[in-house]
């Protein structure tokens, strides 16, 4: 691959494919598949990523808020979409651009049948979330009588599935959470299924639950960070190809003398004579201030060059002594080799943090 000439985020849709089949692969052949594209796609493009997702067999998006769902069917996006965490101000868009809302309380279910019948809406798909311990957002085991009061007195909406999300899959300590959690979301499905008289849908593994629990794959599984090449563990990491890669280039090199500071607030001094490039990256990119003085750092010509003093708003300044480089060269913050969940976890955050921060400034280009 040619070396960049400015700061791009590569997007390789050949991993991307490389992900979706991996995890397919983990499910029974009857298990939909459902992919998360929100935070434009964890960060890379997600009209791209849906695009080519669709091509190649997904059975549904998902994506957090409803702009989200309007940017993917304005790209022409045709595959339904679920509106994980939406607004009742946005209903009447959302049911414009035929997107499905997960509704996870009284007032949300109230209020989108009031939007629906309003609109003389027939059957319209929505989604019944369940609290099973995430305690974030949700109905919880025992309102399911009240959901079936709401929905009985009205033909506008339609149960298509019941989902929930499970607090700590890649957390093996927490196995037996885990397991009340499934349990407790199979214990107000089964009940309100039985009282519907259909049966919707059920859905509660994110990628960590596709990889770690079997027993709560139902009929579909929602997978973010696995499809973006990230698998919350060493083991999975090595099956799975990071679809971003993150890439710049060397702008200018100094030589300091010590006792020479470099950058805002003169957070780094030399201690002797040191040679640093400077890197058209910042803050307002995404690489956030936690990865300044020596908690980050980029790869140049396959060796670590660590971030000194405070990461400025479109600039961060690296220790080049030991490295044989030029002003132009390549530099790489994350790519399949590199990869972000190590450079994330060096400043404690993780991977999806560091991957839905790369902001629009920065250019993405598709490799196909
Ligand atoms: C973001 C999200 C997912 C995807 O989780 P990953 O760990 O990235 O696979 C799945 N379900 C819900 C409800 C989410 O909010």
């Amino acid at each position: 691959m040619s070396s960049v000439k400015e700061t791009v985020l590569e997007i390789n849709l050949a991993h991307l494919s490389h992900n979706f089949d991996y995890l397919k692969s983990k499910v029974a052949p009857h298990v939909k598949m459902l992919a998360v594209v929100k935070a434009s796609g964890y960060g890379s493009d997600a009209s791209v990523i849906a695009k080519h997702l669709e091509n190649i067999g997904v059975d549904y998006f998902a994506v957090a808020y409803t702009s989200e769902g309007i940017i993917l069917r304005e790209a022409g996006i045709k595959t339904p979409i679920l509106v994980l965490h939406p607004q009742p101000v946005n209903f009447a868009k959302l049911i414009e651009y035929q997107l499905e809302p997960s509704l996870y309380s009284s007032r949300t279910l109230k209020e989108f049948i009031k939007v629906a019948t309003l609109q003389n809406q027939k059957e319209y798909p929505i989604h019944i979330k369940f609290n099973s311990g995430l305690n974030r957002i949700g109905f919880w085991e025992n309102d399911v009588d009240h959901i079936l009061s709401q929905i009985d007195q009205t033909n506008a909406v339609h149960i298509t599935s019941l989902l929930s999300h499970l607090a700590a899959s890649e957390d093996h300590n927490e196995r037996e959470f885990t397991l009340t959690q499934i349990n407790s979301f199979k214990k107000s499905a089964d009940q309100i299924s039985n009282k519907l008289g259909y049966t919707p849908i059920r859905h509660q593994s994110n990628t960590s639950g596709i990889l770690n629990y079997p027993e709560a794959h139902f009929d579909m599984v929602r997978t973010g960070i696995g499809l973006y090449g990230y698998g919350n563990e060493a083991k999975y990491d090595t099956q799975l190809k990071p679809v971003a890669a993150l890439k710049s280039v060397i702008s200018q090199i100094h030589t300091l003398e010590p006792g020479e500071s470099v950058g805002y607030n003169r957070a780094f001094i030399s201690p002797g004579y040191i040679k640093t490039a400077t890197i058209p990256i910042g803050h307002a990119d995404g690489i956030g201030r936690q990865y300044g003085n020596k908690q980050g750092f980029v790869m140049i010509h396959d060796t670590p060059a660590y971030i000194i003093g405070n990461v400025c708003m479109d600039m961060i300044m690296v220790d080049i002594t030991e490295i044989d480089c030029k002003e132009g060269d390549e530099v790489i913050i994350f790519d399949e080799a590199s990869s972000a969940s190590k450079i994330a976890e060096r400043s404690g955050t993780i991977s999806y943090e560091l991957l839905t921060a790369i902001s629009p400034r920065v250019k993405r280009v598709v490799r196909r």
